[in-house]
């Protein structure tokens, strides 16, 4: 045991904790690592945090003992038994008001029970989304915080001192809300990554096909995007992958294998969405349309026996094609957005979170995959009115989908025309147009289930009434 110098204690020594243990020592935080093997503590105090103010512990006792109160322990190990197995070692030498946090990413009911379970005995426990890798962990991450408010102001200076910063300066972490909200918003966060992605692939092979352009003309076109209102590190990162070339001069993306993999969290943010009842079709499509890519050899066999429109190369007007995909992009991650804030609203709600949309954009404004000039506008939208319904009735918004309307338009009919799917941009549209109907088809499926079920409907005259008519009878 030794003498109560450390700030904070990081727990899990892989890529991350040792990343974000350098970070802090940096940001001029006195750091005690530890990890269950415990021969790799002294490995790293000799080698990547030689000369550094790191110390390091040999046993949970000698941890705890080095740390300042209140304890702030930071867990960054593989999610799941991991997280509970540190845990039930690490609390009997707590006290109350010390402070577990979990940086990894678990699933967000694991984190809200053991959140309940914590508060219970005292802990203070908190759920943090890292996003950005091993270079953000090491350069600045976005940290989405959520869990027991009483310990944000004890880990508030660490985690904005170490947290990516926006290009105004702000620091991209800030109090995500209650319970296991900070990892929901990672998880609807990695979501809206997996829609992004999708619609940024949808616009590479309409270029592809349907505008006849090679690598180097497409990352010109998104070299170009990127100065614009879709100014944002994966049409940067876009840019870069399609101009990259093999030494033999063939352009690489072209020679990968085209079924998309994936971990889980868009399945998870798809799931979530469903349980609540909220309309997050661009993510769900997203994973879908990574299921069917997974289906390659059906699709080989498919591709002989199911006829549909080859593509035509398009030969006049180009740039008008290509500004009108441009703003389809731009109003389909626009719906994508304000889909994923409808889902964080509606949980927020019901689950009592308080969550705090501004900074939620914050967050991901910086050191994180869906980084963009765009989540600027949307703090900002989310700062003129805190309790915005929908992005869509945002002004800032409302012009942008307005101004869009004609490119969306003509770019989605280039795809349908072509035969080349765009399963997120036709439901963006379709969910845009079912947005602002006052009137749905839903009388008739009412009507329907009332025929077959007797599960009766509602007359527009008489809300709230429910009656049940016997449609085969006579009137
Ligand atoms: P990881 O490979 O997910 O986990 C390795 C760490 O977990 C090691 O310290 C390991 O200890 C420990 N561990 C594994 N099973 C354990 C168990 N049953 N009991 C106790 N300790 C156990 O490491 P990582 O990639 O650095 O990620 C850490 C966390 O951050 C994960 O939750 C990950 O999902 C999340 N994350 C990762 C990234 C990324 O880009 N890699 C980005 C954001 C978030 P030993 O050394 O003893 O095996």
């Amino acid at each position: 045991s030794g003498q109560a110098v450390a700030d904070i204690a990081v727990i899990g020594l892989a890529v991350m904790g040792q990343n974000l243990i350098l970070n802090m020592n940096d940001n001029g935080f006195v750091v005690c690592a530890f990890n269950r093997t415990v021969s790799k503590v002294d490995r790293f105090l000799e080698n990547e945090a030689k000369g550094t103010n790191v110390v390091g512990a040999h046993s949970i006792e000698e941890m705890v003992s080095k740390l300042k109160t209140p304890r702030k322990i930071m867990l960054m190990v593989k999610a799941g038994d991991a997280v509970d197995e540190f845990i039930g070692l690490i609390e009997p030498h707590l006290e109350k008001g010390d402070i577990i946090i979990d940086g990894g990413n678990s699933h967000f009911p694991d984190t809200q029970a053991r959140y309940e379970r914590l508060a219970a005995d005292g802990i203070l426990y908190v759920g943090a989304g890292v996003s950005g890798g091993e270079e953000g962990a090491r350069n600045g991450p976005s940290i989405m915080p959520g869990g027991n408010p009483a310990a944000w102001p004890f880990i508030k200076p660490i985690f904005q001192a170490i947290a990516a910063k926006a290009p105004d300066g702000q620091a991209c972490c800030d109090w995500v809300g209650e319970g296991g909200s900070g990892h929901y918003v990672k998880m609807v966060h990695n979501g809206i990554e997996y829609g992004d992605m999708q619609l940024i692939s949808e616009c590479y092979q309409l270029m592809k096909e349907v505008f006849g352009l090679n690598g180097d003309q497409m990352a010109a076109v998104f070299k170009k995007w990127n100065t614009g209102v879709l100014d944002s590190y994966l049409i940067e990162i876009t840019a870069a992958i399609l101009a990259y070339k093999n030494p033999d001069g063939a352009e690489l993306v072209e020679l990968i294998r085209d079924t998309a993999g994936q971990k889980g969290t868009g399945k998870w943010t798809s799931i979530s969405a469903l349980d609540d009842g909220i309309p997050v079709t661009l993510v769900a499509e997203s994973v879908f349309a990574r299921c069917l890519s997974s289906l390659k050899d059906e699709r080989i066999r498919a591709s002989s026996v199911l006829v549909g429109p080859k593509p035509v190369r398009i030969t006049a007007d180009l740039q008008a094609k290509i500004d009108d995909l441009e703003q389809s992009l731009y109003a389909s991650k626009i719906i994508s957005y304000a889909q994923g804030f409808m889902l964080m609203r509606d949980a927020s709600r019901t689950r009592k979170w308080n969550l705090n949309f501004g900074s939620i954009a914050l967050m991901w404004r910086g050191g994180c995959i869906i980084r963009s000039a765009f989540l600027g506008d949307i703090k900002a939208a989310f700062d003129k009115n805190p309790n915005l319904e929908s992005l869509l009735f945002d002004e800032f918004f409302n012009a942008a989908t307005t101004k869009a309307q004609s490119g969306w338009r003509n770019a989605v009919m280039a795809y349908i025309t072509n035969g080349v799917p765009s399963p997120a941009m036709t439901t963006a549209l379709s969910f845009y147009d079912g947005y602002r109907s006052p009137r749905l088809p839903a009388n008739l499926i009412q009507a329907q289930r009332d025929y077959f079920g007797a599960h009766t409907y509602e007359l527009e005259a008489n809300p709230g009434t429910f009656v049940h008519t016997n449609w085969t009878g006579t009137g």
